[in-house]
């Protein structure tokens, strides 16, 4: 699996699964740039991966703003001359019950995932469409497959990015441009660190019951998946050579959901 000489952008990189994709990136030879809206943290993230600088770049970009993602595509498109691969990762966690839960939590959370998703998309396809070729990766997760409680934005959004990647799989083929979606399971990041203590007070229950009963309860062996293992997934979709694979979701979750 070899990313030489291929540009990435991954959003939401100064962080947890992001970061962690970028890395494996440019261990495989890319090229990436850092995108998240936390642009101390993306600073960060770029000198710890790539200490020399040559191959990384750091860009402050809220996803779910028209005007900060397309000047930030710009300015990775013109700083390494393309754009061959958009893993749209930034995400956030809201949790509440949905009689409760606040219409602007609920806004808030679907622009990050499905605005994001659109906006980084289109500012990408640019610059994809031009030269025939192009691989965008949705970070979903099993909810774009299962519902849980207390998740109604986060579930409905999730589900949302499988068919944001397939109307992209079909535009997309007549311009090489591929589109897949990776569903992970939990992930101990700062996302999943958040929830537990708000899951426990909402369902009156202690934290480790949060993990054993609600997060990992039906995994066949009891096991988070790990930033590693997503990563991966990210290389071999990014990779991948012909349009065989598109349209597609792969879940990587120690099989919580089998399809
Ligand atoms: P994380 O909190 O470690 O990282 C998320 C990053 O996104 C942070 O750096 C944050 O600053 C950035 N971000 C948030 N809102 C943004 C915005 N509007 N614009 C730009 N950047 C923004 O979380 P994570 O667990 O690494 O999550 C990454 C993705 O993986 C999310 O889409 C999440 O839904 C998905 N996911 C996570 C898990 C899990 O268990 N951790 C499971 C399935 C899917």
């Amino acid at each position: 699996m070899n990313l030489t000489n291929k540009i990435a952008l991954v959003t939401g990189a100064a962080s947890g699964i992001g970061m962690e994709i970028a890395k494996e990136f440019l261990a495989h030879g890319a090229c990436v740039a850092i995108a998240d809206r936390d642009l101390d943290h993306a600073r960060l993230a770029a000198t710890m991966l790539d200490p020399g600088g040559s191959r990384s770049l750091s860009v402050g970009m809220d996803v779910s703003n028209e005007d900060q993602v397309e000047a930030g595509v710009d300015q990775v498109a013109r700083h390494f001359g393309a754009i061959d691969i958009l893993v749209s990762n930034a995400g956030i966690q809201i949790v509440g019950p949905l009689e409760e839960f606040k219409f602007s939590d609920w806004k808030t959370l679907l622009a990050v995932h499905l605005d994001g998703a659109f906006l980084t998309t289109r500012a990408c396809l640019k610059y994809m469409y031009p030269v025939g070729s192009g691989s965008i990766i949705y970070m979903g997760s099993v909810h774009s497959k299962e519902a849980s409680v207390l998740k109604a934005p986060y579930v409905t959004a999730k589900h949302g990015l499988e068919g944001l990647a397939k109307v992209v799989a079909k535009e997309g083929a007549a311009h090489g441009v591929r589109a897949n979606v990776i569903c992970p399971g939990f992930v101990r990041t700062p996302l999943v660190d958040k929830q537990i203590p708000e899951q426990a007070r909402e369902l009156g229950i202690s934290e480790d019951d949060v993990i054993k009963k609600v997060m990992l309860k039906d995994t066949v062996d009891g096991e988070f998946t790990t930033i590693e293992d997503v990563a991966r997934c990210a290389v071999f979709l990014a990779s991948f050579p012909s349009n065989a694979l598109t349209g597609q979701s792969i879940v990587v979750s120690h099989g919580w959901f089998m399809q």
